[in-house]
C-alpha cells in the first residue's frame, strides 16, 4: 500500500492525490475532487496559481537558501508588508516555517518579557490550538491532547472564552506577563470569539501591563476577508503569528511584534526561516490577495457557503453552521463530522474536521459562486448520507 511507511499521525482520507489546478485536485485514478480543504487553511491562492508558480520558480531559479546570516531581497520585502498589514505598532518581524515555530517564538518572546517584568505566567483560552512543539502543546487549551506528553511547562493557565469576570480573576493575582487568544478557535471547532471581549482582553491587558498575543495562523493573512480576524474587533496586539495562508502552500510563519518585545542577536533563530523561496511566496500571496481583489471574494464566497448548506441541508443533521470569511464550520448532531468527510469524499469533495462534531472548509480565496455551489450541494447530500 502507498504511503504504509508514514506515520499514522492523521487519520488520511482514502485518496491519492497527483495533480491539482485552482480549487480541483485529481486522484491517481483520474477522479477529480473539489478542494474546500485547501492544505488545511494553507492554499489560499489554489493549486498553481500562475502568479504564486511564477515567483516561486523564477526565485528559485535565481538564489537558493542564503540563511539568515545575510539579508535577501524578499524577505526585507516581506517584513515591510507584514508590519504593514499586522495591527501591531511599530511591527519587528522574525520568519520562520510554520505555525507551531511561530507560536514558538512567540511564547518565548512572551515569557521572556515576562520574566523581566516579575510576571512569568501565560494565560491561555480553554479550546485554543496552538500547535505541537512541546511549548505551543502547552499553550493549547484540549486536556486530550497535552495529556500523554505532560508534565508540559507550568507557566500557563487556561480560562474559558468570551468570559470577561474569569480574565479579570486571571489577571488579579498580578502575575499574569501576557494573554495569548486565537480570534476563532479554528481547531477547537471553528468558535468565533466575540469582539467585545477581545476589545476586553485589550483593556485588561493594558491595565495589567500584560501583552496582548493573538495567534492568527489559522484566521489570519485574509482568511476571514480582513488581513487579520482581529481587525473585526477594531483593536491593537502587541504580538501576533501568521503562518498557513501567508505561504500559499509554502511552508513560512510570521511573528509580528512591539519593537521594544523583539529578540535581541542570539536569542532565537532559524536556518530556513524567511528564506528567499518561501518569502517570495507569500509576497506573491499578498500581491495577489490585492490585485484580485480577494479579501471581497473570501467574504462573498463564505457568505454563500454558509447560505447554501443553510439552505440545502436536510432538517435535523446540521446544528450549528459558523466561521467567517471562508473558515466554515457546520457542527453536526447526531454523527461524527468523520462520517461526513468519508461521504464528501465519495461526492467527490475534500473537507477536514475540526473536533468531533465540526465540518471544516478552508477553500482557496479564489473559489468562484459555482464551486461553491457544487461544494454546499454535496455537503447538503453528505449531510444526507450520514443522517
Ligand atoms: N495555531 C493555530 C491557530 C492553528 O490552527 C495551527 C494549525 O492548525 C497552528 C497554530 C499550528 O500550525 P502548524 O501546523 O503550521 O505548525
Amino acid at each position: 500500500m502507498i504511503g504504509a511507511r508514514l506515520m499514522p499521525t492523521y487519520a488520511r482520507l482514502p485518496v491519492t492525490l497527483v495533480r491539482g489546478e485552482g480549487c480541483r485536485v485529481w486522484g491517481d485514478d483520474g477522479t477529480p475532487y473539489l478542494d474546500l480543504l485547501g492544505g488545511l487553511g494553507s492554499l489560499s491562492l489554489g493549486h498553481a496559481h500562475p502568479r504564486w508558480v511564477a515567483a516561486v520558480t523564477d526565485t528559485a531559479a535565481t538564489i537558493g537558501l542564503t540563511t539568515n546570516l545575510v539579508t535577501t531581497v524578499p524577505q526585507a520585502k516581506l517584513s515591510d508588508r507584514l508590519a504593514a498589514i499586522t495591527p501591531v505598532d511599530d511591527g519587528q518581524v522574525f520568519l520562520c516555517n510554520s505555525g507551531a515555530e511561530a507560536n514558538e517564538a512567540l511564547l518565548k518572546l512572551v515569557r521572556k518579557r515576562g520574566l523581566a517584568a516579575g510576571r512569568p505566567v501565560v494565560v491561555a483560552l480553554e479550546g485554543s490550538f496552538h500547535g505541537r512543539t512541546v511549548a505551543t502543546l502547552a499553550a493549547t487549551g484540549q486536556p486530550a491532547k497535552r495529556a500523554p506528553f505532560e508534565p508540559l511547562v507550568d507557566w500557563i493557565r487556561f480560562i474559558p472564552p468570551g468570559d470577561a469576570a474569569a480574565l479579570v480573576a486571571a489577571l488579579a493575582p498580578g502575575d499574569v506577563g501576557s494573554v495569548l487568544v486565537e480570534p476563532i478557535l479554528g481547531e477547537g471547532g471553528v468558535v468565533p470569539v466575540d469582539t467585545e471581549y477581545l476589545r476586553t482582553v485589550r483593556e485588561r491587558c493594558d491595565a495589567a501591563g500584560a501583552v496582548f498575543a493573538v495567534d492568527e495562523v489559522q484566521t489570519g493573512s485574509g482568511r476571514t476577508g480582513r488581513w487579520l480576524a482581529l481587525e473585526a474587533a477594531g483593536v491593537r496586539a502587541d504580538v501576533v503569528s501568521l503562518a498557513k495562508a501567508l505561504g500559499g502552500g509554502l511552508p513560512i510563519g510570521a511573528v509580528v511584534a512591539r519593537a521594544d518585545l523583539a529578540f535581541g542577536p542570539g536569542e532565537h533563530g532559524s536556518t530556513f526561516g524567511g528564506g528567499p523561496v518561501p518569502s517570495a511566496a507569500a509576497l506573491a500571496v499578498l500581491d495577489t490577495i490585492c490585485a484580485e481583489e480577494l479579501l471581497a471574494n473570501v467574504i462573498a464566497m463564505g457568505t454563500l457557503l454558509r447560505q447554501e448548506v443553510a439552505r440545502l441541508a436536510p432538517a435535523g443533521v446540521v446544528a450549528d453552521i459558523r466561521g467567517d470569511g471562508l473558515l466554515c464550520g457546520f457542527r453536526v448532531a447526531n454523527t461524527t463530522a468523520a462520517a461526513v468527510v468519508q461521504a464528501l469524499v465519495v461526492r467527490g469533495v475534500l473537507a477536514s474536521t475540526a473536533g468531533a462534531d465540526v465540518v471544516r472548509c478552508t477553500p482557496p480565496f479564489t473559489i468562484n459562486p459555482d464551486e461553491i455551489d457544487e461544494g454546499a450541494k454535496a455537503l447538503a447530500a453528505a449531510f444526507e448520507d450520514v443522517a
